[in-house]
């Protein structure tokens, strides 16, 4: 089992590469199986919680959405004995009521990604393991953190639920992409979500996310469609909420509900364990080791 370092992770996304109000500060360099993460993770104490916090993109946003080390920043965190990790992901909206600088803590993802790394088990692992997704975030979690992000004095608006659909990008939307995901019934638009919950789920992480509304992509006809600016322009000015939420959200970790994240690959592996080679096993051990003792 992992030494526990941190049981609270944070994957910042675009507008959120630093955690303020962080006490007692360090900063780790973390190799994975699957080579180094994002950047370094730093741990602070916020709150009386240890938090582990990583900038998705890398220091000053050098990772596209399709390069960002998914498995290896899942992995990292959990080494880290994280348990729970919250997103926080900056988004377009494809509804009227989901308005710029709103907040969503969506509960379904649509993945519409198609050059990323989407699972450690992959051909080196030895094994084949199918987890479930049929409710992609923890709804324990996700709970959790709707009520920190409606807390007094955060001062957005905040919807529950909602799907997240997830484009490899990186350009954004054409219109008539637009109006296809709105007829689907998607809600928000992203590019980082998938595969970061299907790994999340494959290394028993509880994961949920806070979305930040940044603009109406391209489908609003009387809107200018989306651009970098408009979105680094509300960026800062949600990310002040996205850090009040997650303050909010530390003295309510204890009360979060039971969930099954925790043994998502318990009735997962397929493969028989005697013929999985022990050079396999030992690479996926921080996931695999407690059920092939
Ligand atoms: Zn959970």
């Amino acid at each position: 089992m992992a030494e526990i370092v941190a049981r609270l992770g944070v994957i910042g996304g675009t507008g959120l590469y630093r955690m303020d109000g962080l006490a007692d500060i360090e900063e780790r360099e973390i190799m994975t199986p699957f080579g180094p993460p994002s950047g370094p993770i730093t741990l602070g104490t916020l709150g009386d919680e240890r938090v582990a916090f990583l900038a998705r993109h890398g220091r000053g946003h050098r990772l596209s959405p399709t390069r960002v080390p998914y498995r290896s920043n899942l992995w990292a965190l959990k080494s880290l004995g994280v348990e729970r990790v919250i997103a926080v992901s900056a988004v377009g909206s494809l509804r009227e009521e989901l308005a710029p600088l709103d907040l969503v803590v969506p509960d379904q993802l649509f993945d519409r990604t198609t050059d990323r790394a989407r699972t450690f088990f992959d051909a080196d692992a030895g094994c084949v393991a199918h987890v479930s997704l049929a409710d992609p975030f923890c709804l324990a979690t996700s709970a959790a953190l709707h009520a920190a992000a409606s807390a007094p004095g955060i001062g957005a608006r905040v919807h529950r639920g909602g799907t997240y659909i997830c484009i490899e990008g990186p350009q954004f939307s054409t219109r008539g992409e637009s109006r296809v995901f709105r007829e689907w019934g998607m809600d928000i638009i992203g590019m980082t979500g998938m595969p970061e919950a299907r790994l999340a789920r494959e290394a028993e992480l509880c994961y949920a996310m806070l979305a930040l509304v940044t603009d109406y992509d391209v489908w609003r006809e009387e809107e200018e469609p989306v651009t970098v600016q408009i979105v680094v322009e509300r960026l800062h000015r949600n990310a002040a909420a996205a850090r009040e939420t997650l303050r909010a959200l530390i003295p309510r970790l204890a009360a979060i509900g039971g969930c099954t994240c925790r043994a998502a690959l318990q009735d997962a592996i397929v493969t028989d364990p005697a013929v999985i080679p022990s050079k396999a096993r030992e690479r996926l051990d921080l996931l695999l080791g407690r059920y092939l003792a």
